[in-house]
This record gives structure tokens, sequence and C-alpha cells, in this order.
């Protein structure tokens, strides 16, 4: 096994049966390893320095009604709201002085007529905080949509493929969704000049570690900026909410290979993580996750950007507790880096 990682450290790649091996050994030693690898990587690259990303949940609405998501639109169990221009400023500005210079900005997604307010906030955003990185989350959209927010002046743009297997895509979405668009979005996301970030849930339901492995390849292959892979975690109001949360250490399995496979890639170690585990974010970073994306979204509105269930919003996930954030990184010897960070490549 240790040959195995040396491997992926060196060449960055395997095959896929190699990949399944990682994925299910089970010699403690040999995950320690992996870890320990991952970590070193980390390091040469980033040092023990942390990025931290101000995540402005921007709007609970949304048209889509992925099965596994507690904001899809056939949640009649949830309160909608959108922040008003004013509520996002705000949140910049605070967050700009508690030191953040990126701003990402999630939210579910509206019809195209909301495009060009978009617009108009990505372009004040950038004007007023011109030093910062905008960050956007905010799904599937026409290429002429991602063209006027590029435009408008944003420089990155995550939307996670989910799974790379079209079957297992086709169980977590509904009929009107395809893999094959999603796929489309991120190639014109990365046309037009977005630092792209992608990734998936892992345990989500009727997942195997042969999707993982497809995942992985998939990943290996699109060579993405940024890596957003968090356990999957039901959220009681759909479909999928009867199914049991991923696993905090196969997730963090998955950052260390990616690490080893992708060294360059910001990857990170996702509120998910901090929801199922209280070490959990720590244990992200210790796997070779390089990034957390603390919630500078208004207090009141929080709750109501319920992806799942018991979603981690308080303590260190959020702005207020950055002091918190920094105590517990310097607990395995890490801290808050504070630059932009962009990707290296
Ligand atoms: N609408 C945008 C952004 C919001 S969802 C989009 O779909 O890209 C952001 C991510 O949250 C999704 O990509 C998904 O992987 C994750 N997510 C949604 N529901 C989840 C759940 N029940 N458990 C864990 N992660 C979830």
């Amino acid at each position: 096994m240790k040959d195995l990682v040396d491997h992926l450290r060196d060449c960055h790649e395997l095959t896929p049966e190699q990949y399944r091996a990682l994925l299910t050994m089970r010699n403690r030693q040999d995950v320690d390893y992996l870890m320990q690898q991952a970590r070193e990587v980390s390091q040469q690259h980033f040092g023990k320095g942390i990025y931290v990303r101000g995540l402005i949940e921007l709007s609970n609405a949304c048209r889509n009604n992925c099965l596994y998501c507690g904001i899809r639109r056939s949640n009649r169990h949830v309160a909608r709201y959108t922040l008003s221009r004013e509520q996002v400023l705000a949140c910049c500005q605070q967050g700009y002085e508690l030191g953040f210079r990126t701003f990402v900005l999630q939210g579910g997604e509206w019809g195209e007529e909301q495009s060009q307010w978009i617009a108009q906030l990505i372009g004040e955003i950038r004007q007023r905080w011109s030093d910062c990185a905008i960050t956007l989350s905010l799904g599937e959209h026409p290429r002429e949509t991602y063209a006027l927010w590029r435009e408008a002046g944003a420089d990155r743009y995550l939307l996670r493929h989910e799974t790379h297997n079209q079957r297992h895509y086709s169980l977590l979405h509904p009929a009107e969704m395809s893999h094959a668009h999603r796929l489309q979005c991120l190639e014109w996301l990365k046309e037009l000049g977005y630092q792209v970030g992608t990734g998936i849930m892992v345990g989500s339901p009727f997942q195997t570690i042969g999707n993982i492995v497809e995942d992985i390849e998939f990943l290996v292959d699109f060579k993405p900026h940024m890596i957003g892979i968090g356990p999957f975690i039901p959220q009681h109001d759909t479909p999928l909410g009867r199914f049991p949360a991923g696993s905090v250490d196969l997730t963090a399995r998955l950052y260390a290979i990616l690490r080893l496979a992708l060294p360059h890639a910001l990857i990170p170690s996702t509120t998910a993580m901090a929801t199922l585990a209280t070490d959990g974010r720590l244990r992200g970073i210790l796997a070779g996750a390089n990034v957390v994306m603390p919630n500078l979204s208004p207090t009141d509105t929080r709750k109501q950007y319920a992806l799942y269930d018991n979603k981690a919003s308080l303590g260190a996930e959020s702005s207020q507790g950055l002091k918190d954030l920094a105590a517990e990184l310097a607990t395995i010897g890490y801290h808050i880096n504070w630059s932009r960070g962009d990707a290296p490549r």
C-alpha cells in the first residue's frame, strides 16, 4: 500500500483498481501513511496556512429539485428568503473588516430574469473591494449568464458534478436535470476563464466505491482549480432524507488521495465535515485540505439555508468565531492565511 501512495504522490495517477485499494484499505498504518503524505504535499505547496473564504448564502429560493437538497423547490417547509443588495454589501463590509479577501456568493437557482441583478451586485462588490476575489456557487445557467457574471467581475465558480456516473446522477436528480448538461456547464465555466471548482458528496444515496473511483478519474482528467467534497447528510424533508449520512473518515481519505493526485488544488475542509464531527474540520486539514469557508451570512437567515439537517453555522464556522477557528487550527500547528489565495495555475 505504501508503494501505491508513493506512486500516486510521484506520478499523480493510479489505475481504477489501485484507487479502489486506497479507498478500501483497512490497515491503520497504511491509512496514516496516506494522510501523512497528503499533509506533506499540501505543506510543500501551501505551508501551514489555511485560506479562509467568507460564505454568503444569497438566497434559498430554488427552481431545481435535487432529491438530496433541503432547499429543493418541492420542500414546502422552508421559509424562502433572498438577501437584499444592502444586506449582501453589509456582509462583505463586515467580512472585509474581519480580514476576508474572498467572498463566496452561494444560493439556490433562480430564473435568468435575476441574472442582471446578480451581475450588478457582482460589479458593485468588484468596485468596492477591488482586492477581493469573488466566487459564485449559483448552480446551472446558460453560457451567456456565466459570461455576464464573469464580465461583471466574478473570478471563480463552484459547481459540483455530484457524481460522474450517469445512472447514479439520475437517482439523485429529477428527470429534467442531466449529467451531460452539468459537464457542459463546467466546460463553459472553464472556457470563460473562471477558476473552477467541482466535486461530490461522499456517501450520497446509492453511491458505490466504484462510483467514487469514477469521480476520482474524472477529477484527475478535468483538473479543477478547486475541489469541493463533503459527506452527504440527510435532510428530513427531502425524498432521500432517510438515508444514512456519509463518513467523515472516507471523505478525509478522499481529500488525501486527491491532494496527491492534484497537488495544487484548493481543497476546502467543508461545513458538512464540521457538522458530522466536532473535529471534522481539523481531520480534513490533516488529510491535506487547505481551505475553510466560514459563514458570513446574516445570522437570522442562516437557519433557513438548511441544505441538510443540523448544518453547522456557528462556532468556528462563523465570522464571529474566527478567533475560535484560529485557536482550533493552532492545536494542530496551522494558522489562517488571509491572502486571496488564487489557484496557482
Ligand atoms: N444551488 C447551488 C449551490 C447550493 S448547494 C448548486 O447546486 O451548485 C451546494 C452543494 O451542497 C451542492 O453541490 C451539494 O453537493 C451540497 N449539498 C446539498 N444537499 C446536501 C446534503 N443533503 N448533504 C450534503 N451536502 C449537500
